[in-house]
Formats: C-alpha cells, sequence, structure tokens
C-alpha cells in the first residue's frame, strides 16, 4: 500500500492573523477554494473566530505567539495591518510565507512612510510634514494655511489618529498620550468633493486586476455607503486612477489586495490619501457585485492562483454599511429586506450589536442608480432600525 494511500495530503493551510469580518468574509470564500483556514483571533468572541474551525485566541504582537501560529501555516495573511513589522522581518527570516510581505506593508502601516515613498514616486499627494512637537505643526500650519489634518503615523483605523486643527490654539491635542515610536503627520487640508477609492489585487507572480472605482462616503471617519462606478468620474480618470492603484501595487511589490484611497479635489484632480493592503470596506460590493470578489481574488493571490475577473455585473453597484442601531436580532430582520427586495444582497458579521459597530453591509445592483441606491438605503436603515417598512 502507498503511504498515500494510507494518509490523505496535508490540506494547504492560509494562516489568518485578525479575527474581524474582513477574515470572515475570506473564510468563505476558502471553503470553496479548499484549503484550510486557520485563525489568530484577538478574543473568542471575535467576527471570524465564530465561523473557523481552527482558531487561536492571543495577542498578534506577542512574537511566541503569532511564531507558533506561523509554525502551521504555509502561507500568512492579514485582516488587519497592525502586527509588528519587526515581528513579520523576523518571521520571513524564519522562512515562513507571509503575503503581503513586510516591506510593502511598512506601507500601509506607517503614513509617514508611506508619504515618503509615494512623493518620491512623483505620485499627487497632499503637502505633508512630519512633525516632532507642536511648535513644528503651528509652523506647519503657517505656512499651509490653517485647519490643517494631523494624523498618527501608525495605529489608526476608522478615523480615529486624525484630528482636523482648526488652529495653533489647537495643536496640542495630537500630541497627548502619543503610544513610542508614533509620530504625527502633518497635511494640507484638502477641501474634496468626494472620496474615491482604487482596489487591486496582484499576485507573487505579478498578474494583476484592477476593480472599477468606487466613490465612497464616509460619515465620522467611517465608510457609510459606496457606489461603483463612481458616478460622473470622467473615464480617463477612472483609467487613470486604476494605473495608479497597479503601479502602486507593482512598485512596493504588494501581494493579495491592495486598496488606494484617493481625495476628488473640487477642480476634479486626485490625490492619495492612504493605503490599506488587505479586503477594504469600499470593496465590499465586489460580493455579488462583481464577477470575482476582492476576498476571492485577495486569496487567489495569497495562494498564487490566477486572478479572476474583477467587472461589475451590473451597471450600478451600491454598497452600504450596516452600524449598529437598535436591531439586535439582525438575522430576523433579513425577512423583511428579502421579501422586499429579491435581489439584495446582505452580509452580516455575526457581531452583537453597539451603537456605531460595522455589524454588516448589503449590496444591490441594478441598470438604474438612484432605484439602487434607494433600495440599498432603504436596506440598510432598517436593519439600523431607523425605517418601518
Ligand atoms: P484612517 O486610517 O483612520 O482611515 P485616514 O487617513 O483615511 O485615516 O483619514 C480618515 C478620513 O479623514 C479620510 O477618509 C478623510 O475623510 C479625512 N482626511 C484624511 N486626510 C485628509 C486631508 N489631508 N484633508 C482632508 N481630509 C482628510
Amino acid at each position: 500500500m502507498t503511504s498515500s494511500a494510507a494518509s490523505p495530503p496535508r490540506p494547504f493551510v492560509v494562516g489568518i492573523i485578525g479575527g474581524g469580518q474582513l477574515a470572515r468574509m475570506l473564510y468563505e470564500v476558502s471553503i470553496g477554494l479548499g484549503v484550510e483556514v486557520h485563525l489568530l483571533a484577538e478574543g473568542p468572541d471575535v467576527s471570524a473566530a465564530g465561523v473557523v474551525h481552527e482558531v487561536t485566541v492571543g495577542d498578534y504582537t506577542d512574537p511566541a505567539t503569532v511564531r507558533a501560529f506561523a509554525a502551521d501555516c504555509d502561507v500568512v495573511t492579514f485582516d488587519h495591518e497592525h502586527v509588528p513589522g519587526d515581528l513579520l522581518r523576523e518571521l520571513e527570516a524564519a522562512g515562513v510565507v507571509v503575503r503581503p510581505g513586510s516591506a510593502a506593508l511598512r506601507h500601509a502601516q506607517d503614513k509617514a512612510v508611506m508619504r515618503e515613498r509615494l512623493n518620491a514616486k512623483g505620485v499627487a499627494c497632499p503637502a505633508y510634514r512630519v512633525v516632532a512637537d507642536v511648535a513644528a505643526l503651528v509652523a506647519f500650519g503657517d505656512e499651509q494655511g490653517w485647519p490643517v489634518i494631523a494624523k498618527t503615523s501608525r495605529g489608526g483605523y476608522d478615523g480615529h489618529g486624525v484630528w482636523k486643527v482648526a488652529s495653533a490654539a489647537d495643536a496640542a491635542e495630537p500630541f497627548t498620550d502619543l503610544a513610542p515610536g508614533v509620530q504625527i503627520v502633518a497635511e494640507e487640508f484638502v477641501d474634496f468633493q468626494r472620496e474615491l477609492s482604487a482596489i487591486v489585487a496582484r499576485s507573487p507572480s505579478g498578474q494583476a486586476v484592477a476593480y472599477p472605482v468606487s466613490e465612497s462616503v464616509q460619515r465620522d471617519g467611517v465608510c457609510v455607503e459606496t457606489v461603483t462606478p463612481a458616478p460622473g468620474l470622467d473615464p480617463e480618470q477612472a483609467v487613470a486612477a486604476e494605473l495608479l492603484a497597479l503601479t502602486i501595487a507593482h512598485e512596493l511589490e504588494v501581494v493579495g489586495l491592495l486598496a488606494v484611497e484617493l481625495m476628488q479635489r473640487r477642480d476634479g484632480s486626485v490625490v492619495v490619501n492612504e493605503l490599506a493592503m488587505r479586503p477594504h470596506n469600499t470593496g465590499h460590493w465586489t460580493l455579488g457585485g462583481a464577477h470575482t470578489s476582492q476576498f476571492d481574488n485577495h486569496l487567489r493571490a495569497v495562494l498564487d492562483l490566477p486572478l479572476g475577473d474583477p467587472a461589475a455585473r451590473a451597471p450600478w453597484t451600491v454598497m452600504a454599511n450596516v452600524l449598529g442601531g437598535t436591531v439586535e436580532d439582525l438575522p430576523s430582520a433579513l425577512l423583511h429586506c428579502y421579501a422586499r427586495d429579491r435581489r439584495l444582497r446582505v452580509q452580516l458579521y455575526g457581531k452583537s450589536v453597539r451603537p456605531g459597530r460595522k455589524v454588516g453591509h448589503v449590496t444591490a445592483y441594478g441598470d438604474d442608480l438612484a432605484t439602487t441606491l434607494k433600495r440599498a438605503r432603504h436596506a440598510a436603515a432598517y436593519l439600523m432600525g431607523d425605517a418601518d417598512a
């Protein structure tokens, strides 16, 4: 008897660090790809820990925990960008396959590093300066004109760690409680007309695909809605934004998803806000809305499989986030949403409802923007308890 008959081949293991909804949606795709997912979760109750079989609960900043987790994985990828760079470099030196790799990921982890690199490449960005203290921030504001934006270089998310500083009198706030190793990046305040997102996937062998550019609407630093394609975006600008994202992915040798968050100025020109190297909220519309979702293409890239078609299925796709409201039993609320709209897609994250927390999203697609917007907004409002019928 051959040994292969006695013991089936070990499945290919993808390790995901971070157990939020992105990991949960990656897991959904991994089932169809026939790979096994191991999850390093922050706690037993996080979104993905409720569905993945192989869960380690542990601290992703603890070297021993991450080393032990990675030892069982063929490749390691992420739900967030907060694993310390030193630790990732140590894993890579020990032969662990980390995708995206630490050298690329630095640009999504540290806004000062990202600004420096993009500027050096001639990519349009807001005017910026790394400021060491309050006086330097005030000097930057006096030169640029107030208000200015101040951001922590690391650790920010959903608008935490971003301040609109109105005048010199407010310049001290960003510097209070600054964690060790974190810098303040001062930026010109861009009076943008809207925010855009260009998402691409790139595989280790260099194949890359670009999703259509989306418009994203943020409220209080949190994405509430995306519309794809971005309405009224000049086709040449759309192609330029896709090309920009592909170029950045190539230059930084990103493996997996890259989301380039853009701000469109009132004169129509665009500047880069920031980079994310993982599935992104502005790409959630691709689940059901594109031929190949961002989660599918992220995993395909990580596995170095051919990437799938990123094209949208319908002329318009609208994604609306469901933020925790007064509805606690979200699965029961589906009865109403699906009865009302059979072409709606709802994705629930299995999280307990807390005010403002991202607990799911809805996606509507159709031929007419106004109707599609209305359908998505209504369903999200219903799931948040803001609409009765
Ligand atoms: P986070 O890492 O929390 O997502 P971002 O850098 O994306 O932080 O900033 C959050 C939001 O703040 C952006 O989506 C945008 O609305 C606003 N913002 C960021 N930078 C600027 C800027 N230079 N000018 C104007 N608004 C900005």
